[in-house]
């Protein structure tokens, strides 16, 4: 289903059922990439989420392929988890944005810390940078020498001083 079909269905369906909980399976946002199906059924379900379903179902990356293995359903539920916390951003923005400020925050500080207490798979997020050490613990691999938020930090506070930043 296109996105933009999704908000209309979703009120439609919840209109003819006087409001019941309503249960959706993403739903997928589009066909044409098999294997991947977790991915778009999670870009469909954070819109159904958004726009009222309350009930969201996860999709493995085996669905129309083959039977999932404890793996599949391991990435399904993980995307569909990030799917029903995007929504609830949209559908409750007075407390469903909270920790995304306090990531950017984390972010901005170079805190890795507190981006791996606030990640909502911290172990994921833990292994990755683990693979690749940066040669300065407060960036990492992506921009090293030329880490913007390092800059940032050191020209707000008044340190840099035209070298390496
Ligand atoms: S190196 Fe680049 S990606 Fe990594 S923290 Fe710095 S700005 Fe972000």
């Amino acid at each position: 289903m296109p996105l933009d079909e999704v908000e209309g269905n979703i009120q439609l369906q919840k209109r003819m059922s006087g409001g019941a909980p309503y249960y959706m399976l993403g739903p997928i946002s589009t066909d044409v990439a098999p294997g991947f199906d977790h991915i778009t059924a999670a870009i469909g379900a954070a819109q159904s989420s958004r726009f009222g379903a309350d009930l969201i179902c996860y999709i493995t990356p085996a669905e129309h392929l083959a039977l999932p293995n404890e793996e599949d359903v391991r990435q399904g539920v993980k995307a569909a988890k990030i799917a029903a916390y995007i929504g609830d951003m949209n559908k409750y923005p007075e407390k469903g944005r909270q920790r995304d400020m306090e990531m950017s925050k984390a972010r901005r500080d170079l805190n890795w810390e507190k981006q791996f207490e606030l990640a909502l798979y911290p172990e994921d997020a833990r292994a990755i940078r683990a693979s690749r050490t940066p040669e300065d613990e407060a960036t990492c691999t992506m921009c090293g020498d030329f880490c913007a938020s390092r800059g940032a930090g050191k020209l707000f506070a008044g340190d840099l001083r035209g070298d390496k930043i």
